[in-house]
């Protein structure tokens, strides 16, 4: 099967404009659609002159609202401009499935033009989607094509399963959204004849990635049926770094392995995608974590002791589990307390989430004293007992407390987190400058916590470095490879070509 095609959505309201982004694209792009629906009325008049001023293959699509277009028209002026505008140097006209003019339809075939008979679907996966395809596909050199919008997990498995279906039909299946992202990513995997990309993420469909960010951060091109597919999984995932980590591990690596962000709101059903894809390793991310213990066979002991796993690795026998946040979360202490860790060190964790079970999990293998304070006295408290550390509120009395546990105050709660970077879960203490403060939250780098102690004349300690430990540990559960951007920090990461 011949591979997958990158398209670019031009939704420009002038031709000049849609020139100009094809220009500013054209290394990552192998063919366009014109939007012609998104064009102010006049410029409409001149959309027959288009695909001779490109260098590429053109689609023209004239998409009304019902399907998700802005044409505004009625259906008898749509028809005509359509009829207007098509000429020869155009070399796909897109139609929905339920447009029929047999005398236009067989001059465009007349022309050498291919017709994409497409249908939309904003409200989820339809369950006829497969036939819908196959019957599209009966007629004569028509393109089918189904852009469909998956609203969950199970959405997400039944339109791959319906890739796998057609995989002896040539046809184009889109998926959109955040829960379709993989399905346009996986293009040439999954045997779709192109996939959109656009300049605007929601403007041309819900979701869409930019041209850059599919080849360069998701190599498109180079994915094939011998790719292998690793991802996260979480809910949000959008906001998620880790596919910039994996992939440009992959990439300097020349790994032929792709990592995508999976949105998942049922653990159970993902596992199901795991399988078809044949996933070979995930991160696993909030509110996960602790949901997909029971989908594994083997995992690392320490996962029953800490009740959360953060890595999937796919082996002969099931699936393995990890939990790397406990090494990612220890690399940088050793700079300040010796490795292995100096005995008795005595730290307060705020917070007593998932990430701070891995913090006192870690802190107590090395015989730490710990203070636990969280806002939920009865969480603080479970997760002291399990451990046999001390615990409390995290108000004005725990707060006092901390200054008996303050070699190491490790901040593990999302207070600070961006868009709250005004907040600071321990505003009432007093540094003395001698203790060091490490917060988990990598965005923003410098929490108010932070910039505190700081200028308190403490050593502080960002998420950052946190996340990039953990990261090169499952890399190399991922791989094998060490490689983990030893000197890199998180901006070299995000920013470098
Ligand atoms: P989680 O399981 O949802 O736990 C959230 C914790 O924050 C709980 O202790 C919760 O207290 C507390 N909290 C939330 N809102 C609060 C508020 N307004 N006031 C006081 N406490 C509040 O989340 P998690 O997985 O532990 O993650 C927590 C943070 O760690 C996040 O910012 C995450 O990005 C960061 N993290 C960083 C890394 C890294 O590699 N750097 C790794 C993992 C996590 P209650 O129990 O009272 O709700």
């Amino acid at each position: 099967m011949k591979k997958s095609l990158l398209c670019l959505v031009l939704t420009e309201n002038t031709l000049e404009r849609n020139i100009e982004l094809i220009q500013h694209y054209q290394n990552y792009i192998d063919i366009v659609e014109l939007r012609a629906d998104f064009l102010t009325d006049r410029e409409m008049q001149y959309i027959k002159r288009f695909p001779a001023l490109v260098d590429m293959p053109v689609i023209l699509t004239l998409r009304r609202q019902a399907d998700g277009g802005k044409f505004q028209g009625s259906e008898a002026e749509r028809r005509n401009l359509l009829k207007k505008s098509i000429v020869k140097a155009f070399s796909y006209l897109d139609l929905e499935s339920d447009f029929r003019d047999t005398e236009f339809e067989a001059d465009v075939k007349r022309l050498g033009i291919r017709i994409i008979r497409s249908f939309h679907d904003f409200n989820g996966v339809p369950g006829n989607i497969t036939k819908r395809i196959k019957d599209m596909a009966r007629e004569q050199g028509v393109l089918p094509k189904a852009a469909v919008m998956p609203k969950s997990s199970k959405d997400l498995f039944r339109l791959l399963r319906c890739f796998k279906k057609l995989t002896h039909i040539e046809k184009i299946i889109v998926g959109m959204g955040e829960y379709g992202l993989p399905t346009r990513i996986l293009s040439n995997y999954l045997g779709s004849f192109l996939s959109y990309c656009s300049k605007n993420k929601n403007l041309a469909a819900p979701g869409n990635k930019n041209p850059e960010e599919m080849v360069k951060l998701y190599g498109f091109h180079k994915i094939d049926s011998t790719t292998k597919i690793y991802g996260i999984i979480g809910n949000p995932i959008m906001h998620s770094f880790s596919p910039l980590i994996h992939n440009k591990g992959f990439k300097a690596l020349e790994y032929n392995g792709v990592y995508i962000p999976f949105l998942v709101d049922k653990v159970k059903q993902f596992f199901k995608t795991a399988k078809l894809l044949n996933i070979r390793g995930l991160s696993v991310t909030i509110p996960h974590k602790q949901a997909v213990i029971r989908f594994l066979s083997t995992q690392h002991t320490h996962i029953s002791k800490i009740k959360a796993c953060n890595t999937i690795i796919r082996k002969a026998d099931g699936y393995y589990g990890e939990n790397t946040d406990v090494y990612g979360f220890l690399k940088p202490l050793k700079n300040y307390f010796g490795d292995p860790l100096k005995q008795n060190i005595k730290a307060t964790v705020i917070g007593a989430g998932g990430a701070a079970r891995a913090v006192v999990y870690g802190l107590r293998e090395h015989n730490a004293h710990v203070l636990i304070l969280n806002r939920t006295l009865k969480k603080a408290r479970q997760l002291a007992q399990a451990f046999n550390c001390e615990w409390g509120g995290l108000d004005k009395d725990g707060i006092k407390r901390i200054r008996n546990y303050s070699d190491l105050i490790v901040q593990t709660t999302s207070v600070g987190m961006e868009p709250h970077v005004e907040k600071n879960p321990i505003a009432s203490y007093r540094f003395k400058g001698h203790e060091i403060v490490y917060d988990l939250i990598y965005n923003p780098p410098l929490t108010k916590i932070l910039e505190k102690a700081l200028n308190n004349g403490c050593k502080v300690i960002n998420g950052e470095e946190m996340l990039l430990a953990q990261a090169g540990a499952q890399f190399q559960l991922f791989t094998g490879s060490n490689y983990f951007f030893p000197q890199s920090s998180m901006y070299d990461i995000l920013h470098s070509g």
